[in-house]
């Protein structure tokens, strides 16, 4: 059966459409995490909204399962092949259709890389203001799958923020085209929330309409040093109140965290002479060139004044900025070392005011169950969210720690997945965080939307 829908695709797509074989292993064997990596029965490779049509239409009629996959930064398997999975990719659409200044918007194909869109803007005097570490090799339709988060949420939301319209293919061909370009559209329901964060397993994203934003004149950015997480809490507060909405990033680190990335990341350097318990990463964006400097300065100064902070480290020119900016961002250059650890990866959310519970439980938990672990926080906290890396040396203890902290989590009413999404890895433990309800309606719109469960089976809900 595969050999004949293999032909009738080659047929349509031609030989760089499909790939067989050695082909199609390589990158396509796995997402970022790694883990189960498989060589897909075929790599289909579509040029356009109609090839990916006719592809869905095929594997739909022939009960062929596939496994969507964009840049493959996914942190939690949603797009590693299962066995039996032909590998649909993006790739190879990847323009970027229009820029209209008028109405601030960019429509672009879903396999366009995030860098791309941020530089197009940019070179238009715009913003495309989605940021995040894996920003040259992810693709925009994996951003929109996975609801992605990264740097700047706190002043932007995440990218159901940043999306006006969608154009989708359902599991069975259709083409959905809802390239909308306002922000004020409320005729009928919002379809676009259907495939926005479900990870594709409700249909294939080809096509998005983005948001622009004015490109800010002025960028500001200090690493502070702070005592607690009370202080670091009324910091935010303060840089909110103070910085006008221009606060575009608030990036928290624990000093587990900042040691382990000075230690083992050769560039990463630490404007402090002392070690600190807390360290902020705060940016500020602003439209007021000779004033923003001193609006930054002294909302820093004053909570020095306060007693919130320690010390403050501002960068005096971009490459001090990158240099800030590398401390948070090493995690990517230690994360083949911790895995090697054995490394437990949590993306985690709770209420910012119950975070050192949570902490406090966890580290309670860890001490009774070994006798020694690496343990590393961090995150943009600013939106509530958490990074937690635990390794204890062992891989086989892994299982074990995703479910003491993923219990903690659930007690306190926070979320399994803040940003990376369920995908294969997070599954098991989704009914932490969602009722036995909300659990039961997402099964049921996917079977509603594709009822024969060739699209992403397995993934997020179980
Ligand atoms: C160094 C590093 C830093 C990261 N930082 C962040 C961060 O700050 N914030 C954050 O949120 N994430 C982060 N991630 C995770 C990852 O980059 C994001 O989840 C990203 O959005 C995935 O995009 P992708 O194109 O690589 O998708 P993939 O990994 O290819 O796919 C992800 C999921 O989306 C589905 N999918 C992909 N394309 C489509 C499509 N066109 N239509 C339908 N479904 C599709 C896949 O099937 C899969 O389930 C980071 C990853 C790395 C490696």
């Amino acid at each position: 059966m595969a050999s004949s829908l293999i032909e009738t695709l080659r047929q349509r797509l031609g030989p760089q459409g499909v790939l067989l074989g050695g082909d199609a292993a390589g990158r396509h064997v796995a997402d970022a995490s790694g883990a189960n990596a498989r060589a897909p029965l075929a790599v289909l490779r579509p040029a356009s909204t109609d090839e990916v049509s006719f592809i869905l239409s095929a594997c739909s009629d022939a009960g062929q399962p596939l496994v969507i996959q964009g840049g493959l930064t996914g942190l939690c398997g949603g797009a590693t092949p299962h066995a039996g999975e032909m590998a649909l990719s993006l790739e190879r659409m990847h323009a970027i259709e229009e820029l209209d200044h008028d109405a601030r918007t960019m429509t672009v194909q879903a396999g366009t890389p995030l860098e791309a869109i941020q530089n197009a803007a940019a070179e238009a005097g715009l913003r495309f203001p989605l940021d995040l570490g894996a920003r040259g090799s992810c693709a925009i339709g994996g951003n929109i799958s996975t609801n992605a988060g990264g740097n700047e949420v706190i002043r932007y939301g995440m990218t159901r923020n940043l999306v006006l319209g969608l154009e989708v293919v359902l599991a069975d061909g259709t083409v959905i085209t809802s390239l909308n370009k306002m922000l004020k559209n409320n005729a009928g329901y919002d379809l676009k929330h259907l495939f926005i964060g479900t990870e594709g397993t409700l249909g294939v994203v080809t096509r998005a309409v983005l948001r622009l934003f004015p490109r800010p004149l002025s960028r500001h950015t200090a690493l502070c040093a702070l005592r607690n997480l009370d202080d670091v809490i009324r910091f935010l507060h303060h840089a909110q109140l103070n910085l006008a909405g221009g606060l575009s990033a608030f990036e928290v680190m624990w000093d587990d965290y900042v040691n382990f990335i000075l230690a083992n990341v050769a560039s990463a350097k630490s404007p402090f002479t002392e070690q600190h318990p807390m360290y902020v990463l705060i940016e500020f964006e602003g439209s007021q060139e000779k004033t923003d400097e001193e609006t930054f300065t002294d909302t820093l100064a004053e909570a020095v004044k306060a007693g919130w902070l320690i010390d403050a480290a501002i960068a005096k020119s971009e490459k001090e900025m990158e240099e800030f900016w590398r401390i948070r961002d090493g995690v990517a250059e230690v994360l083949p070392k911790l895995a090697a650890m054995g490394l437990a990866n949590f993306d985690i959310s709770v209420p910012i005011g119950l975070m050192d519970r949570l902490l406090s439980a966890v580290n309670a938990d860890l001490a009774v169950a070994f006798t020694e672990t690496t343990r590393m926080a961090f995150g943009h906290l600013g939106d509530s969210n958490l990074h937690l890396l635990i390794a204890s040396g062992n891989p086989a203890d892994t299982g074990r720690i995703y479910d003491m902290v993923f219990r903690r989590v659930g007690e306190l009413g926070g979320s399994i997945s803040a940003e990376h999404g369920i995908g294969m890895a997070r599954r098991q433990h989704l009914s932490l965080s969602r009722s036995a309800e909300e659990i039961e309606l997402m099964r049921r719109l996917k079977l509603m939307m594709d009822p024969k469960g060739i699209l992403n089976p397995g993934r997020v809900v179980l």
